[in-house]
């Protein structure tokens, strides 16, 4: 029977959970909202099946013979894992009531909650909008257990309709939940572990746009659950190990020790397939806490006075990189590297300099680098303007980031010597949802085709956005869809194999 509850798995979303071996601190990473409209994961061939079935796939709802809990497939596993992050009943913490708060609002739903689904209880961390909800429900009760057993974003738009729901405690009694929407919470294990959820007591639908905040909202769940996983193994207190990790000797020594080590990320011609560049991103593999991506620790390298250090570091091993990628057989024509610039480094006298003297001890020419800078760059005045100039002068690209999100006026955009504007995953993954982003991406194609300027897509998930992307026009584009940032081994396989076609 097909009724009124939609288990809307979100391809990027799991895929993510199956990738952590690729990029190892996935949860933090956890994609965007956006693929929530793209199906459809389960679990083994059922999976499969559903997966090559179509969109927006609503899998039957349990009906009446099928009363029993639902279990998730690694269910033993999965409670080891919970158990793991020592959260459960553990006092409230402003990070989840914030959650629920922001859920309940961005869904317009008068309740939210995040939960975690043990053997036999759903345990709620954080509640807001319910008054006098006892701290946890039987899971025979819990509509939040079947999100957590299927690994899939659930929609139950009338709770009353399905047998199933209709029974539960929280449904037929206080207090008295007639619509649903929950996502699940899945860890640095790749198992979920509870569910962000909303709730109504109408019947209603759940709008793309509130499922995918919903989905954004729980990406931040997971990011503290690991956060605090990290700390309660080593017997500290919720964000203590990471605050001191930030100091700025021990950042230092860790520059020192090798402990940032680039991941790359393919740039593809979505049209041929060919890896055109690939990014170099930072990550910290620190000793107790595992891979640490740059948005934790980048502000403190500035903070401190670092960044020229890190920069230089991640400058050096993207060019070894480009060096070692010509003599490996199997590679054909060896993509260039892109490297990240801050306005701090563009800023420090002999910038430039630099770049041409680390580019000629290799014996690789400008056309073999390209740095990406951000919005914020127009903004910082003549001098950096001037080292941007030298570089291009040696042949090196220029390569605006993250376009789309910042202050920087087009005329100010203008003024600088780029080759490159590489749109925001903001505006690339709301293409196949909003007329109005693909408006902008297509007139910032028109644009660049006018000032000679290549555009790259960043932030590509699903095929439907890089079909979109292609049918306007664009030619070069990055993304999970075609492979997360992975370690240089990793790099180095996709790049023999081909993998990287997305
Ligand atoms: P960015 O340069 O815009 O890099 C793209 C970010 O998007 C990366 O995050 C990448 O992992 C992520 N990403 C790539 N494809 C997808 C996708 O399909 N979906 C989603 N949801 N995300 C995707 P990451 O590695 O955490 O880097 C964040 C930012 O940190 C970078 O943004 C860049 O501004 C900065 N950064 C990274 N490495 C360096 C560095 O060496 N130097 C400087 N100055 N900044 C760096
Ligand atoms: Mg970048
Ligand atoms: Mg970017």
């Amino acid at each position: 029977m097909d009724c009124m509850a939609d288990f809307t798995s979100l391809e990027g979303y799991h895929a993510r959970g199956a990738s952590l071996a690729g990029e190892e601190f996935a949860p933090f990473a956890l994609g965007s909202a956006t693929s929530a409209r793209f199906v459809s994961v389960g679990h083994g061939s059922e999976a499969r099946d559903r997966r090559s079935s179509g969109i927006g796939l609503s899998r039957p709802c349990p009906d009446d013979r099928e009363a029993g809990i639902w279990l998730h497939p690694r269910e033993d596993e999965r409670l080891v894992s919970l158990l793991s992050y020592k959260i459960l009943d553990t006092a409230p913490e402003s990070a989840y009531d914030s959650a629920t708060r922001l859920a309940a609002r961005a869904c317009n739903a008068p309740a939210a909650m995040v939960s975690l689904v043990d053997r036999d209880r759903q345990w709620f961390k954080a509640v807001h909008g319910i008054q006098g909800l006892a701290s946890e429900v039987d899971r025979s009760d819990s509509l939040c257990s079947d999100a957590v057993a299927c690994e899939s974003v659930l929609v139950v738009e009338d709770t009353l309709s399905v047998p199933r729901y209709a029974r539960s405690a929280l449904v037929a009694g206080a207090p008295g939940i007639r619509a649903y929407a929950g996502v699940p919470l899945i860890g640095r294990d790749a198992l979920p572990l509870g569910t962000l959820c909303v709730v109504d007591w109408r019947t209603r639908s759940f709008s793309s746009s509130e499922l995918e905040d919903l989905v954004a909202l729980a990406h931040s769940v997971v990011t503290h659950l690991e956060l605090r996983r990290v700390d309660s193994s080593l017997g500290r207190d919720s964000g203590g190990l990471l605050r001191d990790a930030l100091d700025s000797i021990r950042l230092r020594t860790a520059i020192e020790m090798g402990e940032f080590v680039n991941h790359y990320q393919p740039i593809v011609d979505m049209g041929s397939g060919e890896v055109i560049a690939l990014e170099a991103l930072v990550r910290w593999r620190h000793p107790e806490l595992g891979v640490i991506p740059p948005a934790f620790f980048l502000p403190a390298m500035e903070r401190t006075g670092l960044m020229n250090a890190l920069g230089l570091r991640v400058l050096a091993d993207a060019l070894d990189m480009a060096v070692g990628l010509r003599s490996v057989p199997g590679i054909g024509n060896a993509p260039k590297v892109a490297v990240n610039v801050s306005g701090t480094q563009l800023g420090s006298y002999g910038f430039s300099a630099a770049v041409a003297e680390e580019l000629s001890r290799r014996h690789l020419t400008g056309g073999d680098l390209c740095i990406e800078v951000t919005e914020s760059v127009p903004l910082l005045g003549n001098a950096v303007a001037a080292e941007l100039e030298e570089l291009r002068g040696i042949g090196v690209g220029v390569a605006l980031d993250d376009y789309g999100t910042g202050n920087a006026t087009a005329g100010q955009i203008l003024e600088l010597p780029l080759t490159t504007i590489k749109l925001d995953r903001s505006l690339v993954s709301a293409v196949t949802a909003s007329e109005r982003s693909k408006a902008i991406v297509v007139s910032t194609l028109r644009l660049a085709e006018q000032l000679d300027l290549e555009v790259s897509c960043e932030g590509i998930e699903t095929s439907a956005q890089r079909d979109v992307l292609l049918a306007a026009g664009a030619r070069l584009g990055q993304g999970w869809l075609f492979s997360m940032p992975v370690d240089r081994e990793r790099t180095v396989g996709l790049l023999v194999r081909g993998e990287a076609c997305g």
